[in-house]
């Protein structure tokens, strides 16, 4: 399978990587009204919204960010040859116009853009936004279904409720993701989990219900490789989202972000991660979380993109072996 060259990102030798209108990874804007949209395979989608924070605020200013940066990236993986605009027809869909004074009506706006999406039988790569942003996005995606997930993130995201009785937070989308019968339980892995913590209710819940959770102690301890062989077993041959927050990786790498733990995985081990995803079926991903406001030299937004291009690379390989 090769892409059509409509969908070819601009190149910095044509027009320097700092010149230009920044779409994700310099690729064509296709809006979801747009006829071009039937040809697109991978849409790139910003999700600029943080009404589900709980404390450091910020994400709402993520996309945009994160697409400035994305500039920076190349047509070529080094570490995996991939190539992916060649394999696949690639383009940035805009962002989800969210609403923010109302989260539940944000959450209905965001599900209904996947919906569209989905009809048109894309795959999304989403920037948050915060880390509530993938619940409606399941919504969209796991309806008839429930999924696979590899999750990297230093919490797990599976908090019942904050402030006594708030179901919807950047805590809790995960918690609510299993009640809805968006993900298969048997089939999700969450990978870095660290920090200190309110209680253990949310990883009684993951025990409960068979969530397969690698602290990082654990992950430290066998290395990147081997955690990543049984995440690929978890994960198995059915279809997978994969969800990336970017406080997954260790302050000193991402400061940028609402919630940091020290003590977790440096930069390169980062992308690494997301290369041994090769051979999963990856029907969607994300990368949440990045707090403009807290980063101060772009560093995190540079590492959020380069994530982004990695889990690009992955969902490309995935369709094109799968013709
Ligand atoms: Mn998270
Ligand atoms: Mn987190």
């Amino acid at each position: 399978m090769t892409s059509n060259e409509f969908f070819h990102p601009v190149s910095g030798f044509d027009l320097p990587r700092f010149a230009g209108v920044p779409t994700f990874m310099r690729l064509p804007h296709v809006a979801l009204g747009d006829p071009r949209l039937a040809e697109v395979q991978i849409g790139l989608i910003g999700a600029p919204w943080d009404g589900g924070t709980t404390n450091r605020p910020g994400p709402r200013h993520g996309p945009r960010q994160l697409r400035d940066l994305s500039t920076m990236m190349r047509a070529q993986n080094g570490a995996t040859g991939v190539r992916p605009f060649e394999l696949v027809n690639c383009a940035d869909l805009g962002d989800v116009g969210p609403n923010p004074a109302d989260l539940m009506d944000s959450l209905d706006r965001m599900t209904a853009f996947y919906d569209r999406v989905r009809a048109a039988d894309i795959l999304p790569l989403t920037a948050g936004g915060d880390h509530l942003c993938t619940l409606p996005i399941l919504r969209a995606m796991a309806r008839n279904r429930p999924l696979g997930m590899v999750h990297f993130d230093s919490h797990t995201d599976l908090f019942n409720s904050y402030f006594g009785g708030t179901r919807y937070t950047h805590g809790t989308p995960f918690r609510r993701a299993v009640e809805e019968g968006l993900l298969d339980p048997k089939r999700v892995v969450m990978i870095g989990i660290r920090g200190t913590a309110y209680d253990m209710e949310d990883r009684d819940f993951a025990k409960s219900v068979g969530i397969t959770i690698i602290a990082i102690e654990e992950f430290h301890a066998r290395g990147v490789e081997d955690v990543m062989v049984q995440a690929r077993e978890i994960a198995g041959s059915g279809e997978t989202y994969v969800s990336y927050d970017i406080d997954f990786v260790d302050p000193a790498f991402a400061p940028g972000t609402g919630t940091p733990e020290v003590g977790g995985p440096n930069s390169f081990q980062a992308l690494q991660v997301v290369r041994h995803l090769k051979g999963v079926n990856v029907v969607g991903a994300d990368l949440v979380e990045v707090s403009p406001p807290f980063d101060q030299s772009g560093g995190t937004a540079f590492l959020g993109v380069s994530i982004m291009f990695e889990l690009l690379c992955i969902m490309a390989q995935a369709l094109s072996e799968r013709g």
